[in-house]
């Protein structure tokens, strides 16, 4: 059994999988941050871009997002906080772990998603600082040792 990139201990079949193929709609901003974090590891850049909310795509390409796709090596999501969504608008904040180098980083974002026509879109985030992991915290890969004896 494949279990899902982002992290939610289900197969990636039953999981993201169904949204990237356009079998399922995301139905919370959550349920489309993990799908779409779960698109960048496996460099599904249309999915990426037609889940980007028109507004504030500017130029955004297919192409552009498949290479920073292949440009980035993610190892786990982390889910920091998805409030109830109100109405057609949604916050989730969460840290997305990839390697660089000899070291372990995370993209730490508050994220704004919008419903339109009763389909969720990433609309824009705030970035935080990126932190670096220690080695002996947690492997965000789900793996539950400590970083320095897994991916690190
Ligand atoms: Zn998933
Ligand atoms: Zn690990």
């Amino acid at each position: 059994m494949n279990l899902c990139h982002c992290g939610s201990a289900l197969p990636f079949e039953s999981c993201c999988q169904p949204f990237h193929l356009g079998e399922a709609f995301a139905t919370t901003p959550e349920q489309l941050m993990r799908s779409r974090y779960s698109a960048f590891v496996t460099a599904k850049a249309s999915y990426l871009l037609s889940t980007h909310d028109p507004d504030t795509r500017q130029g955004l390409t297919e192409q552009a997002l498949k290479q920073s796709c292949e440009e980035s090596d993610f190892i786990g999501l982390q889910i920091l906080d998805a409030p109830p969504f109100q109405q057609d608008e949604g916050e989730v904040e969460f840290r997305a772990w990839y390697r660089q180098g000899k070291e372990i980083l995370a993209l730490w974002e508050r994220s704004r998603f919008r419903r339109l026509d009763s389909n969720w879109y990433y609309h824009s985030g705030d970035i935080q600082p990126a932190i670096k992991l220690g080695r002996n915290d947690p492997c965000p890969c789900g793996s539950e040792k400590k970083a320095k004896k897994c991916c690190l």
